[in-house]
């Protein structure tokens, strides 16, 4: 009798599979909203920035064409500089801070070519040179150039004040008709009030987008949930139908091996609660009806599987919770008996065999005396060979109570042996009365 045992499936994985769908569900949403936040803020920003650079374009034009006379001056020939007379500078500024107000222009610097300050609003600065600025430098290099700047952020000259307020600073190169730039001009374009604008606008769009995706996501999950709940209804009922034995309602040869494995491997309760309780053994029990043939020859098979299906329930209802009943196979059925002797499994044995004898069974309006024969053997804890061995060894019993008359509970060779002075080989009936 050599059996691989067959190994139980892992525990239904239809909850694991929601939960992973779950988890990539929400991985998509936070991805969906990050990018979608980052598009939308970059949209918005760039929208700002071409706002205010295109304001800033127009108050330089419209400041070059109103201060021409003032600003300008012809040093030699189709060569101009920027001129600045000390003496109408306080006049020049009145008229600047008038027209940035109408602008909102927070502040305005004008360097002339050398990257010197020629005007600010903030007169301190005035005259400081600011070689530093790689931006002017590209404005002087004839290129507009602007920048976001939070009231937080730095300022370019150490000297200056701080600000308040957001701007987009934006630099403007001054240019004569021919192309010549002669100067740049630092325009601080105040967008404060789109701060507010731009976080509300952001988070509504933001909260829309997540209202909607929330709106598809749960129910889609609600539905995935009730088929996985329901996937794992099947599965229980597949795997509980794959475990029984069709004719008898018992576990089957594989269940009943792989379980009986599980057991002689596994702790007994006693263990659990005493780990060093190692003397706990398990009894191993091979049950076998005599002369089942003749009752199929006789009777037909129908009434020897109405046979083998009385036989199960009958032993089913003689057993403890714990103890494991299943058709090992064709009209053979094993038990295992946890926590048990080779003696109590013996006496259950022998019970067993007596409640058979002596209660005929009736099938198909038959009275039948049935009699089994049974081989017992008591395995220790241990691995899957340990329970093999076990097994072998209770088909030996059953063997020598074949031999020995049948209808009679005997030992297997080894668990005689083990603990007795008996070695059990004698073939000798155990129950005289039965022989
Ligand atoms: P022994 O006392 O030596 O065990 O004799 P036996 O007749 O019981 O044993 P044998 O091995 O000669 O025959 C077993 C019979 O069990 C043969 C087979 O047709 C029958 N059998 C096996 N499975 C089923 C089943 O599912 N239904 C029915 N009706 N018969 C089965
Ligand atoms: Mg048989
Ligand atoms: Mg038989």
């Amino acid at each position: 009798m050599t059996n691989k045992i067959h190994k139980r499936c892992p525990e239904d994985s239809s909850a694991h599979f929601f939960f992973i769908l779950v988890g990539i569900g929400l991985f998509s949403i936070g991805l969906i909203l990050l990018l979608a936040g980052y598009g939308l803020n970059s949209t918005i920003r760039s929208q700002i920035y071409s706002d205010a650079e295109e304001d800033a374009e127009r108050v330089t034009r419209a400041i070059l064409r109103s201060e021409e006379g003032y600003l300008f001056r012809e040093t030699s020939p189709g060569l101009w500089q920027l001129r600045f007379s000390k003496e109408e500078l306080a006049e020049f500024d009145t008229r600047m801070r008038h027209l940035l107000q109408l602008f909102e222009i927070s502040k305005i610097k004008i360097f002339d070519d050398n990257h010197r300050v020629v005007y600010s609003t903030d007169a301190s600065i005035i005259g400081l040179r600011d070689s530093e600025n790689p931006r002017l430098a590209r404005s002087l290099g004839g290129f507009i150039d602007s920048s976001l700047k939070y009231k937080e952020s730095m300022v370019d000259l150490a000297e200056e004040e701080r600000f308040d307020v957001d701007v987009v600073e934006t630099y403007i190169p001054i240019s004569m008709a021919d192309g010549q730039v002669i100067g740049s001009m630092e325009i601080y374009k105040d967008i404060s009030r789109y701060r507010q604008a731009f976080l509300s606008l952001f988070w509504k769009n933001i909260s829309i987008l997540a209202l909607v995706l929330f709106l598809v996501f749960a129910p889609s999950m609600l539905i995935v949930r009730a088929l996985t709940r329901r996937l794992s209804l099947v599965q229980a009922q597949l795997k509980e139908q794959a475990s029984i034995d069709a004719l008898t309602g018992i576990l089957n040869h594989g269940e009943i091996m792989a379980r009986g494995a599980a057991c002689v491997a596994g702790p007994s309760p006693l263990q659990r609660q005493d780990p060093l309780n190692q003397a706990e053994t398990n009894g191993i029990m091979m049950i076998d009806i005599d002369h089942f043939k003749q009752i199929n020859d006789t009777l037909g098979h129908l009434v020897g599987d109405l046979v083998l299906k009385a036989l199960a329930k009958r032993l089913a209802a003689g057993l403890r919770q714990e103890d494991l009943v299943g058709r090992y196979g064709g009209e053979e059925f094993l038990l295992v008996l946890p926590n048990s002797s080779l003696e109590t499994s013996r006496a259950l044995g022998e019970r067993i065999r007596k409640s058979i004898a002596e209660a005929p069974f009736t099938c198909d309006g038959h009275h039948l005396s049935v009699t089994v024969s049974v081989g017992v053997s008591c395995c220790p804890r241990g691995d899957e060979q340990e329970f093999l061995l076990a097994l072998e060894d209770a088909d030996q019993g059953l063997y020598l109570a074949k031999n020995c008359g049948r209808n009679q509970v005997r030992g297997g060779p080894r668990s005689e042996t083990w603990g007795h002075d008996d070695p059990g080989t004698c073939p000798g009936n155990l129950h005289p009365e039965m022989g």
